[in-house]
């Protein structure tokens, strides 16, 4: 008799989008002429830069070729891109990243959800909370988890991003084997210093351990001094994996590129305790499981690269960080204690009390939706988020719009 994967019953509904999309629903229906702003989204918003529409054209119209066509790709991924993205992305901070340490893929969320398959399923995980529920599930999925008690699942190693800790968490008390570290980060928009990461990099090479480092957010950084990698800390090359996108820099969240990276330096370790190279591995299950990016996107991407596609690149970024210090000095004023905002799109606001209510007050009162914080952890509750991406002037009215209602 065919059987399931029992662990898949141990995962949650998704509770947050489904019930705010209900309660979104609810209000459109009793206000239809009340229009909604949506500042609870993760996607972007603005269009796709110039530079890789018009690469990506000229890439379909080479397609349309005997000589330009392009069949499977390499699965890693073309040179030309892995080579722009060493030397864009990492030589030019003093990385020592090469091409061949860099894999493409159609999504950070695959490549973060995908990664623990390489690795033993009774390995200790330690996850952040509020936590990216990609890589809660993923581990779930695996085997990795008891059942889940009290909002939290037996078996996972919590990070907790606190106000007492500058939502950026501590080492973990017990001695973790994968630990999943995000900055700047979802949902909080933290950002962490390199001292920060050299505590988390010495802590995992002391226990063997391995950061998976998720960067998705690192173009939003504006302060050069902050790292945008982890690779930019001493020893991160033996016990690092780092996950980026081209989703939230490039707007390419609905044409799907990003990569991973890594580095031929990083070990894990057999059943005798023997050494195997993860890139090996990681490789084998890419070629195995993904058969490669499509060329257009691929040419698409290494666009930003261009002077042209730097500038353009910064100009969307810069768009969102406007928007993103325009809520955080508004919350600010309206006197809440924030994070984000700053070196993110995303600003984490301390509203206290249940997460809901306030969701609700936005909702109802002033016809704006957020995403309330318990939705993405048990340290999620007593915040909301509030997302930058979206024009100035939504932007701005929705937060004309939730001054408003705050200073009643
Ligand atoms: N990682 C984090 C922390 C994210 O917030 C997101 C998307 O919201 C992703 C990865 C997904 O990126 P991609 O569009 O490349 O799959």
């Amino acid at each position: 008799m065919i059987r399931i994967n029992p662990h898949f019953q141990k995962l949650q509904a998704s509770y947050l989008f489904s019930n705010i999309a209900q309660r979104v629903a609810a209000y459109q229906q009793a206000n239809p002429d009340k229009p909604l702003i949506k500042m609870g989204i993760g996607d972007v918003t603005e269009p796709l830069p110039e530079v890789c529409r018009t690469a990506m054209k000229e890439a379909v119209d080479e397609m349309g070729t005997r000589d330009g066509f392009h069949g499977y790709g390499p699965e890693q991924g073309y040179a030309f891109l892995r080579e722009a993205i060493a030397e864009n992305e990492y030589q030019s901070r003093g990385c020592d990243i090469g091409a061949d340490e860099i894999f493409v893929s159609d999504g950070s969320k695959c490549d973060s959800g995908n990664i623990q398959e390489i690795f033993g399923t009774d390995i200790s995980v330690a996850v952040p909370d509020p936590v990216y529920p990609v890589y809660v599930d993923t581990n779930v999925m695996a085997g990795r988890t008891g059942r889940f008690v009290d909002g939290r699942f037996e078996g996972l190693t919590y990070l907790e991003a606190t106000p007492d800790n500058g939502y950026t968490p501590e080492l973990p008390e017990q001695p973790v084997d994968l630990i999943y570290l995000c900055f700047p980060n979802n949902p909080t928009g933290a950002v962490a210093t390199k001292e920060q990461l050299q505590r988390w990099v010495d802590y995992a090479r002391q226990h063997h351990a391995i950061i998976l480092f998720d960067a998705a957010y690192q173009a939003f950084i504006q302060d050069d001094a902050l790292p945008h990698s982890i690779f930019e800390i001493e020893g991160a090359k033996q016990c690092a994996i780092e996950f980026r996108s081209f989703s939230k820099n490039a707007g390419f969240t609905g044409t799907r590129c990003a990569f991973t990276v890594v580095p031929k330096d990083l070990v894990a370790y057999d059943p005798e305790n023997n050494e195997v190279p993860v890139r090996q591995l990681w490789s084998r299950r890419h070629s195995t499981k993904f058969n490669g990016v499509s060329y257009p996107v691929q040419r698409a991407a290494a666009a930003i690269y261009s002077q042209a596609g730097k500038q353009q690149v910064q100009d969307l970024v810069q768009g969102y960080m406007a928007n993103a210090r325009q809520i955080r000095e508004t919350m600010i004023e309206l006197g809440y204690d924030c994070v984000g905002g700053d070196h993110a799109p995303y600003v984490w606001i301390r509203t206290g009390g249940n997460s809901w209510d306030f969701f609700d007050r936005l909702l109802n009162e002033a016809g704006v939706v957020c995403t309330p914080g318990a939705g993405f952890g048990k340290c999620g509750e007593g915040h909301i988020r509030l997302s930058a991406f979206n024009s100035a002037v939504k932007t701005g009215e929705a937060l004309q719009r939730i001054r408003e209602v705050l200073s009643r």
